[in-house]
């Protein structure tokens, strides 16, 4: 090698693509990985599903329900499930609890359309349900695609029925209809954002009146409810139904190398936290696995990561460890280190003018590693502090893991937050961590399969570090 490019390859930061030069037995690995997770991106849609599955996994892999445990000591493998909608899991390290906590946290809830309380109506001779939409996203992009029904119905007496209607081969599916171009002109000249009215992302539903009277679509829908489900129109009122897109989860593109599918965000990096503590090798620190609701419209409510329920579930561990004392649970905090698990806008050459190409994140090119998030002059920003982000990369690059550090978005155009700064509210050590995505937030997004690997390698280390 040549003096000057000896220099080059000393001084400047590697950011070549991670799939140049990895080995066959790499990609195998990596391509096995990504089959597990579309197959989970197949039969998960909603938390409500993610928790479900992720419990299987989570007992088929010896961990049990705290509630069933009286006492816990160290080498005991626990969870807990907050009402259907959350779940955090934990390994009892080794080590002193009090050391701290090594902590990888995603969320499990998708942008989507959730049914309003009194959703189904008729005009003309269509039956339609009404939607309220949760989370960001582009009303636009959720009309003229198959969509499912996915949630529960709970009655007055407490007989919880759950719905799943659209993902069976068999299964009917439903849609929101849009204007044909040819008539389109008045909303073709809108702007984007209004073309498409909240109140009018109505579900089409059903057409076969059921008498001559008035409502007789509606009262033929409600029939077959009552039916199936044996629910009346009184019962959608305490409901949680939500409206997802009917799409398989598919590999992308000739090489097979990206993953396309609903709700990757934040998904992938849930299901890779998840494998990454099953397979933890019995770390000393005590490892933790956070599993949110409610990151997508601002963490709030019982389920999402402001609840004390995560610091209740903490709490209670150190009670069944036998060692809690007045304000042992901050101090476990202020030792505790975490890498919130949440995806990064990835640079698309198509729409490059809105990313800042020295500082984002690539398909391909590994874990991203957000130092900050927040907006314009750094508002609500989770900022990681130099010294932790020097331990960060010590793990990744002694176990020889392509991370990239990037930003969402240049400076002035926007911006986005996660799950980090509310654990950085209680003392942790926290950086944002995870999968680059193409399409954030659209019915079908994209990941590249050598950055879905990555992270669960780089959560795994992280996880077993001392
Ligand atoms: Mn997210
Ligand atoms: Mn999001």
């Amino acid at each position: 090698m040549e003096k000057k490019d000896k220099l080059r390859e000393s001084l400047f930061k590697n950011n070549k693509n991670g799939w140049e030069n990895l080995a066959l037995e790499g990609k195998q690995e990596i391509f096995e990985f990504s089959d597990e997770y579309i197959k989970f991106l197949n039969e998960v849609k909603t938390e409500r599903e993610a928790v479900k599955y992720f419990k299987t996994m989570l007992l088929e892999h010896g961990f049990k329900n705290i509630d069933e445990i009286a006492s816990l000591e160290k080498g005991d493998k626990v969870f807990y499930v907050n009402r259907e909608k959350n779940i955090y899991a934990i390994i009892i390290g080794a080590d002193n609890i009090e050391l701290g906590l090594n902590i990888v946290g995603a969320h499990i809830d998708s942008p989507r359309l959730d049914l309003k309380p009194n959703p189904l109506y008729q005009d003309g001779q269509f039956a339609y349900l009404k939607t309220h939409y949760y989370g960001g996203i582009k009303k636009y992009q959720w009309t003229t695609i198959p969509l499912e029904i996915h949630g529960v119905i709970v009655k007055a007496n407490g007989e919880k029925i759950n719905i799943n209607i659209g993902s069976a081969d068999n299964d009917p599916i439903f849609t929101i209809t849009d204007l044909l171009p040819h008539l389109a002109m008045d909303q073709m000249e809108k702007k984007l954002k209004d073309g498409i009215n909240g109140e009018d992302l109505n579900v089409l539903v059903g057409s076969i009146p059921y008498d001559d009277k008035a409502e007789a679509v509606k009262l033929n829908i409600l029939n077959i409810l009552n039916e199936k489900y044996g629910i009346t129109e009184i019962d959608f009122n305490s409901s949680e139904l939500e409206i997802v897109p009917s799409f398989k989860a598919k590999s992308l593109g000739f090489d097979k190398s990206m993953v396309a599918a609903y709700g990757q965000d934040d998904r992938v990096c849930a299901f890779s936290s998840m494998k990454a503590i099953l397979d933890a090798n019995k770390p000393s620190r005590t490892s933790v696995c956070i599993l949110a609701d409610k990151e997508e419209i601002g963490s709030v409510g019982n389920t999402g990561m402001y609840s004390q329920s995560f610091d209740t579930f903490i709490s209670e561990v150190l009670n069944k460890l036998g060692v809690n004392r007045p304000n042992l649970l901050q101090k476990v905090f202020n030792n505790s280190r975490m890498l919130s698990a949440d995806v990064d806008g990835a640079l698309d050459p198509i729409y490059s003018n809105v990313s800042e190409k020295n500082n984002a994140s690539l398909l391909g090119h590994g874990l991203e590693l957000n130092k900050y998030t927040g907006s314009r002059g750094k508002s609500g920003a989770s900022d990681a502090n130099a010294e932790y982000v020097a331990f960060i990369r010590n793990i990744f690059e002694k176990e020889n893991i392509k991370y990239q550090i990037s930003e969402l978005g240049k400076v002035d155009v926007g911006g986005g937050g996660t799950i980090a700064y509310i654990l950085a509210n209680k003392g942790i050590d926290v950086i944002d961590c995870g999968v680059p995505v193409l399409s954030m937030h659209a019915p079908y997004e994209v990941t590249s399969k050598y950055d879905i690997y990555t992270a669960y390698r780089g959560y795994k280390a992280f996880l077993n570090h001392k």
